[in-house]
């Protein structure tokens, strides 16, 4: 399978896309078709377990990897890693509605999918594509990403990492988890700007031929383990088809196999993963794609117009506060028929102005199959209460708007085709907020390892271990830099 960038015309086998992580013209990478799950496929995939249907999506996506390095890969990041018989498992809260809780990974977010797999990847695809490179790790975080890298590179052998997040733009445990960790290869800075600030300083930085050819002449290569990164996408296809395998043996699609699919949003990754899911032939009917405050992708799905000049609000679903979606610039691709000379004038309009504008048809095209809608703040709260008293489910800050969105879709819309809603992280990840959802009169204590322990006795779920051992962690990182200084940063941790 040949992948091509989104901009142009660099074509790549999988192991180059994985290495490389963004394409030279800027672009992303996308495979040029999607690989085909038949009905029987899909009933073969059913009767494994989770590491045998990701070996077999992956095989589908990795082409020059053999199935032993495929299998090698596979086993590594989903043996003894997640706790529980698997990683990705479905809880129905309420009739028709699943959610597929995809935080009992190492550091309780769904990321944990991708990247307890991604260093395994990237390791295999740099034998392949960059013999004898270092590869230099470079991330952007709005908090979850970050931390779930560095556990996965962390004395990964031929690698090294750097992860820049927004100072003031990720909650405490998020902080606490990126700052505590160890390990020589790894370096962790604050930005003193928001998650976009972040994510396109470092992708100015691998578009810099200048620092390119510096770090070439040392050995040295960039790739990414954000979403950009193809790598990070395949595994979390694996984790849609997976629960719709689940919710069909268990008799619970609609009667044509049907489900939908709700994601709470931010840089597009997770749900784009979905979308894949249904190109490969998994039916899925349609997408709620739900925003925080930060209502952007809303507001495009409804209009067809993209147009961050608008104000940037810190949320308490702080890795939704995102203004610049990634991986929109996929989905554009497939739905614009491969048009990558429109993608590459959009992305040119979006960086110069702010804004673009997609044709009426390609907009109407999206609608068909994406809904979008948002929940702001107090829909937050009331959600996660309300979830909690009524179906005695405890959700974290990202998982309730997305909660929130479905129930109202079902609602006005009547589809009541049975929905998989991501859970994107471990309610103890945002204990302030999550524990004043659902107890309005607690005076909130400021020591954050109390409130763990405060949101365990009142909601009676256990402490994640990941989160209570930060508490005696030493912080290693306090390096903060401007916007302007995350190339000295970089410069500096190279040598
Ligand atoms: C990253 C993240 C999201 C957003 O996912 P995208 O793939 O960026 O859309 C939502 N919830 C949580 C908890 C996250 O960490």
């Amino acid at each position: 399978m040949k992948y091509t960038s989104t901009r142009g015309r660099c074509e790549a086998e999988s192991a180059a896309a994985i290495a490389r992580g963004i394409a030279a013209d800027g672009g992303l990478y996308v495979p040029e078709e999607f690989p085909r799950l038949g009905a029987a496929d899909l009933d073969r995939l059913a009767e494994l377990d989770y590491r045998g249907r990701a070996k077999e999506i992956l095989s589908r996506y990795l082409t020059d990897f053999t199935p032993e390095e495929i299998a090698r890969c596979v086993d590594a990041a989903y043996t003894g890693t997640f706790d529980g018989d698997t990683p990705a498992p479905l809880v129905e809260v309420a009739p028709g509605m699943h959610l597929l809780e995809l935080w009992h990974g190492p550091t309780c977010a769904f990321k944990d999918l991708a990247l307890q797999l991604l260093p395994h990847l990237l390791t295999v695809s740099a034998r392949k594509a960059a013999p004898d490179k270092t590869l230099v790790i470079l991330v952007a975080t709005s908090g979850d990403t970050g931390k779930a890298a560095l556990a996965g590179f962390a004395g990964v052998e031929g690698t090294r990492i750097i992860v820049f997040y927004p100072r003031d733009g990720v909650s405490e445990m998020q902080k606490l988890q990126m700052t505590t960790q160890r390990g020589n290869n790894v370096a962790v800075c604050a930005v003193d700007g928001n998650f976009d600030d972040a994510q396109s300083g470092v992708k100015a930085i691998f578009a810099d031929g200048t620092m390119r050819a510096e770090l070439d002449a040392k050995n040295l290569a960039f790739s990414s383990a954000n979403s950009i990164n193809f790598g990070r996408l395949v595994p979390q296809i694996v984790y849609y088809v997976s629960a719709w395998c689940d919710l069909r043996k268990a008799g619970k699609c609609a009667a044509d196999g049907a489900v939908n699919v709700a994601v709470p949003t931010g840089n597009f990754g997770n749900i784009l993963a979905a979308y894949y899911a249904k190109r490969m032939g998994v039916p899925i009917r349609r997408f709620i794609c739900a925003s925080n405050r930060n209502s952007i992708l809303t507001d495009f799905i409804r209009s067809g117009v993209y147009d961050r000049n608008r104000e940037f609000y810190t949320t308490s679903s702080p890795s939704m506060d995102i203004l610049i979606s990634s991986n929109l610039e996929r989905l554009l691709w497939h739905l614009s028929g491969n048009d990558c000379r429109s993608v590459a004038a959009w992305m040119e309009s979006l960086r110069s102005t702010g804004r673009y504008e997609v044709p009426a048809e390609l907009g109407k095209r999206l609608r068909d199959e994406f809904h979008g809608d948002w929940c702001g703040e107090e829909g937050t709260r009331a959600t996660i209460g309300r979830l909690f008293r009524e179906n005695g489910y405890l959700c974290d800050t990202h998982t309730a708007v997305a909660v929130d969105v479905c129930t109202r879709y079902r609602a006005e819309s009547g589809d009541d085709t049975p929905c998989i809603v991501a859970s994107t992280a471990s309610p103890f990840k945002f204990a302030p907020a999550v524990l004043s959802a659902i107890s309005p009169e607690e005076k909130l204590s400021a020591d954050g390892f109390a409130l763990l322990e405060r949101l365990s006795r009142v909601s009676g779920a256990a402490v994640p271990k990941a989160l209570a051992e930060l508490r005696s962690l030493p912080v290693l990182h306090r390096s903060s830099v401007p916007r302007t200084g995350m190339e000295g940063f970089i410069r500096e941790f190279l040598g």
